[in-house]
């Protein structure tokens, strides 16, 4: 997509449990937008948007203060904790009504922010999907890095077309915001969604960095819980394997039944407790995993028939910042420069 004027953008941050690294990622984060307006790369009124996804410390404290100092910064409070996915599509949803193009991006700056004006000097260029990509992920940990390259090979191998070592840390423009929000799932896999909406996409590759402060919000059971909605949301591969390795197990039957047959027209007719109880248990169990596995498809339907809302939206000082601006115009440059000093080197 062209840009006719000059584009707003939003960056918006999901946040839980972020009140340590937030003094950090502010500044930083605000120092490289008002950058990007100096340079009229983006509009005077873009702004940052922290989405408080049920924190229990003092993150919405801190989000307010900033959006109290400066007008750069808007919040959005979930009453309770929904989870990033919920985050992000509640901060894109709403910025989306005043916002040309919008970039995610982790609170913990795990994820280079100087990549941000890359980002959208390929929007100007005419993409509408900029995808950031780790090229380095030395700094996770082995496990993290390794239950990653498992998952995105299981997905590929499902069929699902996922960019590998991509995470949140993109930008989309108005339109494929708006595409998105119409996948009208309560679940949705934003990662998974957004090659399949067909947009033109580019990739910008950067090294991920360790976490600025603060604790990783993934322990080993809700990773494992995200990568299982990520293969039972996009795929039903989990149920036509099932079904495969019925046909094989059938067809193995049947060749056992001849052999039996054979053996008993011989007439070494065997006790075959053995057999029998192997054949039970292994049976059993597969019956198990089948039955388990048309469960979650059905729980899925469940959950996604009862059309709840993804999020609750408690306080939105973002859409009141611009009824606000809309009412008092002011010199939103002239602003900008008092409460921000440029610094004239990167950001790190
Ligand atoms: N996050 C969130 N809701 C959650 C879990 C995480 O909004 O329920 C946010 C979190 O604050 C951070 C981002 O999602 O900005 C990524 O989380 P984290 O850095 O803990 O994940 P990791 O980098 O360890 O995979
Ligand atoms: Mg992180």
């Amino acid at each position: 997509m062209k840009f006719t004027h000059t584009p707003r953008l939003t960056i918006v941050v999901p946040c839980n449990n972020e009140a340590p690294v937030l003094p950090t990622t502010a500044p930083v984060l605000a120092d490289l937008l008002t950058r990007l307006m100096h340079e009229r790369a983006v509009a005077t009124d873009s702004k940052i948007l922290f989405v408080d996804d049920g924190s229990q410390d003092q993150t919405w404290p801190l989000i307010a203060k900033y959006t109290q100092e400066d007008r750069i910064f808007t919040g959005l409070k979930f009453s309770r904790n929904y989870g990033q996915e919920a985050a992000l599509m509640g901060g894109m949803q709403t910025a989306s009504a005043y916002s040309d193009m919008i970039i995610t991006i982790d609170a913990d700056l795990q994820d280079d922010p100087r990549l941000i004006p890359d980002m959208v000097a390929q929007a100007h260029a005419g993409y509408d999907v900029v995808y950031g990509v780790r090229n380095d992920r030395s700094t996770d940990s082995w496990f993290k890095r390794t239950s990653a390259e498992g998952f995105y090979w299981v997905m590929g191998k499902l069929g699902v077309d996922l960019i590998p070592n991509h995470s949140d840390f993109r930008l989309l423009t108005q339109p494929v915001v708006s595409a998105l929000m119409d996948c009208q799932e309560r679940k949705p896999f934003i990662r998974g969604i957004i090659p399949q909406l067909g947009f033109p996409a580019t990739k910008l590759y950067y090294k991920r960095q360790p976490r600025q402060a603060g604790v990783s919000k993934y322990p080993l059971r809700k990773m494992l819980r995200f990568a299982l909605d990520g293969i039972l949301s996009f795929s039903i591969a989990p149920i036509r394997a099932v079904l495969y390795a019925g046909l094989v197990i059938c067809t193995g039957a049947l060749v056992m039944l001849l052999w039996i047959l054979v053996q008993h027209l011989r007439g070494t007719v065997v006790t075959g407790w053995s057999s029998i109880m192997a054949s039970l248990w292994f049976l059993g169990g597969f019956q198990l995993i089948a039955i388990s596995i048309i469960g979650e498809y059905v729980g899925r339907t469940f959950t996604e028939v009862k059309h709840r809302p993804r999020f609750i939206i408690q306080t939105d000082t973002y859409t009141s910042s611009f009824a606000r601006q809309q009412s008092q115009p002011t010199d939103t440059v002239a602003f900008y420069r008092k409460h921000h000093v440029l610094k004239s080197g990167g950001h790190s």
